[in-house]
């Protein structure tokens, strides 16, 4: 890692949780092949602190922060702007420094969603997304563009979900895309689990969690006994590595991505946004990375 002197500027990632996020080692590992003398810290903030934080950091002349879990709408509020992608989905997790000491938010997620899905070809497809939060938004940006059929969203919370679906649907009516909410306490999801081509989990259920228990497997691993080989399955989490969601995929011989070619590309993109590069060392952000969850 580059010494940090009086020069250092500081990047950053706010969320809570934090602990478990490749986002410094990744980051700082980038900085340094780059000749970028930038330091990239991980700090948990809470909600209440979130427009304080942000507008402090702002002050201190940070060159650039990362939003995850559970404040990528919440982070709206501390923007003075947003890119067209961000304003779409009402989801940010990348603020871009701006004159007069305001922040403009980007969402690099989506682009970094589709890295793992290009030589997938998901037309007229249909496809589940587990959780409706900050990300979800993201990921169904990107299947907008991938022309696939249906997208069923699974989610708990009656609210968040309609809010959801409202948001959404005007986006993918565009294309003929069909967006279905339920709710997976009130409704048998095993119909619409035998029939997808791509199920998505963005909860972070499995997250930071080596134990096999029932609760650490989304919508419980009964569910998942109906599962076909044909259909892909792509966990958001990259820590641990697999989930246990996804070995139960492995398992049943379906196609399988983890969340870290989503981690690294987002990554890249936001670095690409805050330093103006066009090259950004992708491989040694995805090896150092890989190498920290083998240690
Ligand atoms: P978020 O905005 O807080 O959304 C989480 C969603 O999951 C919400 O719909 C929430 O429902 C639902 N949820 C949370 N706990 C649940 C539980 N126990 N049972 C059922 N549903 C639950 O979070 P996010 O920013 O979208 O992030 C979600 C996950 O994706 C995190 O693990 C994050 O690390 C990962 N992620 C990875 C990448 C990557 O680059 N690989 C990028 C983005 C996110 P409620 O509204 O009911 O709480």
């Amino acid at each position: 890692m580059n010494t940090i002197t009086g020069k250092t500027y500081l990047v950053g990632l706010l969320g809570q949780p934090v602990n478990h996020s490749l986002s410094p080692i990744m980051h700082n590992a980038a900085y340094e092949e780059m000749g970028l003398d930038w330091c990239y810290l991980a700090m948990p903030c809470d909600k209440n602190n979130l427009e304080k934080a942000t507008k402090a950091l702002r002050y201190l002349n940070c060159k650039g922060l990362n939003i995850t879990i559970p404040h990528k709408q919440e982070v709206l509020k501390a923007c003075n702007k947003l890119t067209e992608i961000a304003n779409d989905i009402q989801a940010v997790n990348t603020l871009i420094p701006e004159k007069n000491n305001q922040w403009i938010g980007a969402n690099t997620d989506v682009e970094g969603f589709l890295t793992p899905l290009k030589n997938h070809n998901l037309k007229d497809k249909n496809v589940i997304v587990m959780g409706c939060g900050g990300s979800a938004r993201a990921v169904v940006m990107g299947l907008n563009s991938l022309n696939i059929r249906k997208v069923t969203i699974i989610s708990r919370n009656d609210n968040s979900l309609d809010v959801f679906i409202k948001s959404m649907s005007n986006l993918l009516s565009k294309k003929n895309i069909f967006i279905k909410g339920i709710n997976s306490k009130e409704l048998n999801v095993l119909p619409y689990i035998e029939e997808a081509d791509l199920i998505v989990n963005t909860t972070p259920i499995g997250m930071n969690s080596k134990s096999t228990k029932q609760e650490n497997i989304p919508l419980g691993r009964k569910t998942w006994d109906c599962l076909h080989n044909k259909t892909i399955l792509y966990d958001l989490i990259y820590n641990p590595r697999p989930t246990n969601w996804l070995k139960i995929g492995k398992q049943k011989n379906c196609f399988t991505i983890d969340g870290l070619d989503m981690l690294v590309a987002q990554g890249a993109c936001s670095i690409k946004l805050w330093s103006g590069f066009k090259d950004v060392p992708v491989q040694i952000m995805k090896s150092s990375a890989e190498k920290h969850l083998m240690d």
